[in-house]
């Protein structure tokens, strides 16, 4: 008889999502004509900029001819995207990282769930709390975490950093040394960031105890602060002990069309094995590249009329974010994030739960948002309102929870 992986087992149902799901249905069938804004889910609605459109559509057409027709794309990424990479985000910004170290993907969830794979089961992971799921879920998969506590929902191998309104939510270096530290800036769901002087020092701490960082960007394209690092390269000695995660989909919209990318720099070696050669081969073996199309439309967003476009979209979730940020301000509460990323955290009135809150928003000014204790245990206490609705929609949520 098969056996299945028992690690699946021990993930706890993920219900964040489905929860919400439930009460708002539950919330329409009873009061049908009331309506429900959303500013939950972390999916944009601007559509693909028209950069974009007319590259999809001047790809799909080399799809038709014989001449033209392109087939298996190289599972590490076309050259023309991995150089317009190479050179847009990293050259431009003086980091060392040349195109062979770049390495397309379909999304920055994926890599953010395979790179674990990577490394030996025994190392110890640190996150940060609040967190991105899936790094956690994934090692989860892989035998990595321990075993699970349900009242203090942590696991008993998981190295948590706090981030909360106490310490800036800019981690502090933990007490126990990890092998492998995921950080995400700026962050998802916090919206807050860490100056390019404190990145510095996690990357000489990484350096210093011999461990990876796994540096999620996905949301660099929000970055308005000088002081802030776009890319961990920027930082010095981060070639020798970072791992960088790219996705388009926040800066460019294509979180139905999919493409991202991971960099691993030829100098980030465990003894004399290159992780570079390790995450080629994962490539190669399970990979068979992002289409061509998509590639073509990823370029697209490297060229000067695309560039333009792009920071238009992103100033208008910004724009979301500024009113959202003010008007709750106004309104009297306490928030975070919203200068450098898309998300605003706020602090529940008079520490209420995060549920609480939620269930108040939603009945009393048809609101959606997400519990921070979804994050994770510091997320209690907290309550995450996304800049990717519609202009109008995003008003209208500001002033219902203002009347309130
Ligand atoms: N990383 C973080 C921190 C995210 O918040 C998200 C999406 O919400 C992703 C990665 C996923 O990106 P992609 O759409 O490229 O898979």
């Amino acid at each position: 008889m098969f056996k299945v992986n028992e690690n699946y087992l021990k993930l706890p149902g993920s219900y964040l999502f489905s929860n919400i799901g439930k009460k708002v249905a539950a919330y329409k069938e009873a009061n049908p004509d009331k309506s429900i804004i959303s500013l939950g889910i972390g999916d944009v609605t601007q559509p693909l900029a028209p950069e974009i459109i007319k590259s999809l559509h001047s790809a799909v057409d080399e799809m038709g001819k014989a001449e033209t027709f392109h087939g298996y794309a190289p599972d590490l990424g076309y050259e023309f995207l991995r150089n317009a990479i190479a050179d847009g985000d990293y050259k431009s910004r003086g980091c060392d990282i040349s195109a062979d170290e770049i390495f397309v993907s379909d999304g920055a969830k994926c890599d953010s769930g395979n790179i674990q794979e990577i490394f030996s089961v025994d190392n110890k992971i640190a996150v940060c709390d609040p967190v991105y799921p899936v790094y956690v879920d994934t090692n989860v998969m892989a035998g990595r975490t321990g075993t699970y506590n349900p009242t203090t929902e942590t696991w008993s191998d998981v190295i948590y950093m706090p981030c909360t309104a106490e310490n800036d939510f800019v981690p502090d270096f933990p007490k126990e040394e990890p092998d492998i530290i995921y950080l995400c800036f700026p962050n998802n769901p916090t919206g807050t960031t860490i100056t390019k002087a404190q990145l510095q020092e996690w990357v000489d701490y990484a350096n210093k105890i011999g461990a990876v960082i796994i540096y999620d960007a996905a949301y660099e394209a929000y970055i308005s602060e000088d002081d802030v690092a776009h890319s961990i390269y920027e930082c010095e000695g981060a070639r020798t002990c970072a791992i960088e995660l790219r996705s388009f989909s926040k800066n460019a919209g294509f979180t139905g069309t999919r493409l991202g990318f991971t960099v691993v720099p030829k100098d980030l070696k465990a003894g004399d094995v290159a992780l570079h050669s390790l995450w080629a081969r994962r490539h190669g073996t399970k990979y068979n590249g992002a289409p061509y199309i998509i590639q073509r439309a990823g370029e697209a967003c490297y060229s000067e009329a695309g560039k333009a476009q792009l920071k238009e979209q992103v100033a208008f979730y910004m724009n979301n974010a500024k009113i959202i940020k003010e008007g709750l301000k106004d309104a009297g509460y306490t928030v975070f994030g919203g200068v450098n990323a898309p998300y605003i955290w706020l602090q529940t009135p008079d520490k209420m739960p995060s549920w609480d809150f939620f269930d108040f928003l939603l009945n009393k000014a048809n609101v959606v948002g997400t519990p921070g204790s979804g994050f994770g245990p510091s997320g209690e206490g907290y309550f995450r309102l996304t800049a990717f609705g519609s202009y109008e929609n995003t008003l209208e949520a500001i002033e219902r929870i203002k009347a309130l």
